[in-house]
């Protein structure tokens, strides 16, 4: 049965139909329930008056209040016609502009009378002026003027034309509120409202429209985060469960010779973190669950080596293994890497890439069907149509970021029958509260300790005006036998201004560094595949020098030799990535250094960014403070789209808080009724069962 909620908005009094069809063009807004869950985006204190003395362009909504003594009209027709009313009070007075509704204003203000005016301070003809501010009288009855904050609904140029001001907006809102009191219906279980000590729905959306002060505005506010961070947990940790109860895993419960054998050509000790990890993963293979695991770890943490034990196992259970490597020069990187270790284990692997030729993908494609390959290495080459397998029990992608979710999918189905165990790898360090959402769904492991011997990479900021001390600097560290790294940004792979920066860059340390004595290699994006692959072979067998190149070496090149990182334009470059490029250096036991070269001028932000970069090398703090000074949206590599649930108040990165308290809450509802099927939850199905119906689920992995 209908409820009023499902009213449709055109007949809410005050919106008629041709405000109902901008409502839902501009808003999405359908019916009176969408229009109550409208919230404002923030607020104003209406309970401070300003004097007009101190009114500046720079703030935001302000409140003054005086008399009107002087009304002109100016221009003749067309949009520079306006009216112009100058407001006094006490310490000065202000004009107030108006350019549409002239007529209406000029009837309604009357000199002399007392007026409360409400608006943006600008600067207009070269003083400071407020446009089309709200003029009430004093005495004027508002039904708008509940308590002293004053919400402010987001709006467009078209809604503002159309009339939608943002006191009708108030207006609606009351009149919603009171028609529809009955109407509105407890969204949370009562159990947990209680539990939570949470605002009730009636109370809560008043106070969020009309708040009778900042407490009660804080406490709606809490309640709408919490109760949408807990159904997005709630749907992504159901969702775990039951894949968990319907999808079996293969079990896998052998250590059997190869790995032993891997294990003790090993020419390091695995670190603590390390053997955590494969322990996990070795839970996961045993339990008959479908393992589903994030490998969180930093640059160099060494997550390579733990997928290829990690196969290892997988081949001592008879079964097969791809490792999925973003470009080709990793991928290369990881098999040739991989090739000392599986030397006498009796383990067959093989490299598929887009350079792969045909005669030998004919072959490859031989071995995995026949099962003669146990561990194929590649890009994504390896989910095309004509690779199968006889039987792949794991599937590892590194850098996960870059492979889209279409591509995963391709990869699980590989197997009709069973879904192999996946293990998704990432450098770029997530901050928790966004890993538990964009993963939600996944279990997390993570590295977080580097391999001993490691120095700490000082880095540097610099600009062009020192470029002649740094390049001595690289001489002496040539000259010491080490490699250094140069960068330039590529934001665009078509930008053509950047290829002629690097170009420019690349001539000029030709110049500087000269042939024979010094060997430079270039690599980019524009070359043939030969050609990138002659030159990162060059520097990776420590016959260059120098390489020159973008932002393509960001993704897991291995050269402990290479001690130097020059970061060009380092200003363009966010966070995680300057954090990724500085990874590259430092694998050996030399010092190591990252050059930060920016321009002079810096915004404030790049400069916050370049400062950070200086101060730590910690990969987590280093997102947590991306994410706080760009916002969740923007991490590199996570896009908050894919979450199935919309957030309208909640903030990942302020309220990670009231997330955590949301997922142990939904957690914890889980172990105790894990179909949620008990009379008490039977809300919880059925708000969880409208989430799934509003939006696809995207965060499933398999
Ligand atoms: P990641 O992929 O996490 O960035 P890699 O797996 O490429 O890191 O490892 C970086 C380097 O460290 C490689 O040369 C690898 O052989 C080496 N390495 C890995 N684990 C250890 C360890 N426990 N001790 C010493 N070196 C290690
Ligand atoms: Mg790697």
């Amino acid at each position: 049965m209908p409820g009023i909620l499902e009213s449709e908005i055109k007949f809410l009094a005050g919106v008629g139909p041709r405000r109902a069809t901008l409502l839902e063009k501009e808003l999405n807004i359908k019916n009176f329930g969408d229009m109550l869950l409208f919230f404002p985006f923030r607020y104003i204190d209406r309970s401070r008056i300003y004097t007009i003395s101190e009114v500046e362009a720079s703030m935001s909504y302000i409140q003054l209040r005086g008399r009107i003594n002087r009304i002109n009209i100016i221009g003749e027709r067309g949009p520079s016609k306006r009216l112009v009313a100058t407001l006094t009070d006490p310490t000065g007075s202000i004009d107030l502009i108006f350019f549409q509704g002239i007529k209406w204003m000029k009837e309604r203000i009357k000199l002399n009378q007392e007026y409360i005016i409400f608006g943006k301070p600008t600067v207009f003809n070269q003083s400071l002026n407020i446009v089309h501010p709200e003029v009430d009288s004093i005495t004027e009855e508002n039904p708008y003027y509940i308590g002293n904050m004053i919400g402010v609904y987001s709006s467009t140029e078209k809604l503002r034309s159309g009339g939608m001001s943002n006191k009708v907006f108030a207006k609606l809102q009351a009149t919603l509120l009171r028609q529809c009191s009955e109407g509105i219906r407890e969204t949370l279980p009562e159990w947990l409202v209680k539990e939570k000590k949470l605002m009730s729905i009636k109370d809560a959306l008043q106070n969020i429209h009309f708040p009778s002060d900042i407490k009660r505005l804080a406490s709606a506010q809490f309640r709408f985060k919490f109760e949408e961070l807990f159904y997005l947990q709630l749907s992504l940790l159901s969702q775990k469960s039951l894949r968990e109860r319907n999808v079996k895993g293969i079990i896998m419960p052998r250590v059997g010779e190869s790995f032993n054998k891997c294990y003790q050509n090993i020419p390091f000790e695995l670190t603590n973190a390390q053997k955590r990890v494969i322990r996990e993963v070795r839970d996961d293979f045993k339990s008959g669950r479908q393992m589903n695991r994030l490998l969180q770890g930093d640059v160099g943490s060494g997550k390579t080596m733990v997928a290829i034990l990690c196969s290892l196992l997988v081949s001592d259970n008879g079964y097969q293994s791809c490792i999925m490597a973003p470009t080709e020069v990793l991928a290369n990187q990881h098999y040739i890497g991989s090739q000392k270790l599986l030397e006498d284990s009796g383990i067959k692997s093989a490299l598929l890439t887009g350079s792969t030729k045909t005669k030998e993908r004919r072959e490859i494609a031989l071995g995995l069907s026949e099962g003669s390959i146990q561990i194929l290495f590649g890009t994504h080459a390896l989910i095309e149509e004509s690779v199968q397998f006889s039987n792949l029990g794991f599937a590892v992608i590194d850098e996960q970021h870059r492979f889209g979710v279409e591509q995963r999918a391709k990869l699980w189905s590989k197997n009709s029958e069973v879904l192999p165990h996946v293990l998704v790898m990432t450098a770029t360090p997530i901050p928790r509260t966004l890993a538990m959402t964009l993963y939600g769904d996944l279990d997390v492991s993570v590295i977080d300790e580097l391999p001993p011997g490691r120095k700490s990479i000082r880095t540097m900021h610099t600009t062009e005006s020192h470029r002649r001390k740094i390049y001595d600097f690289m001489k002496e560290e040539i000259a010491k036998g080490r490699q250094v790294f140069i960068v330039y940004p590529l934001i665009n792979e078509s930008e053509t201004l950047d290829y002629k920066n690097l170009q420019e860059g690349y001539e000029n340390i030709i110049r500087e560094f000269p042939a024979p004595q010094y060997v430079t290699a270039v690599v980019h994006g524009k070359q043939k595949n030969e050609d990138k692959a002659y030159d990162m072979a060059l520097f990776a067998s420590g016959k260059a020098n120098i390489l020159v190149s973008t932002s393509v070496i960001e993704v897991g090149v291995d050269v402990p030799n290479a001690s130097v990182m020059m970061i060009e334009s380092a200003e363009r470059f966010g966070l995680s990535q300057l954090h990724q490029l500085r990874g590259r250096v430092g694998r050996g036991s030399d010092n190591s250094y990252c050059i930060l070269m920016t321009g002079h001028k810096l915004t404030k932000e790049s400069k916050q960014r370049i400062e950070l970069m200086c101060s730590t090398q910690d990969g987590f703090e280093l997102a947590e403070a991306d994410m706080r000074m760009r916002g969740p949206g923007d991490i590199e590599g996570t896009q908050q789209s894919g979450l199935p649930i919309e957030l309208r108040l909640s903030d990942l990165a302020k309220d990670s808080q009231i997330l955590e308290d949301a997922r142990r809450t939904a957690f914890s509802l889980l172990e105790s009724d894990p179909l949620i099927e008990k009379w008490e939850n039977r809300l919880l199905r059925e708000q969880l069962v409208k989430i799934k119906g509003i939006k696809e689920d995207y965060s499933r992995i398999s």
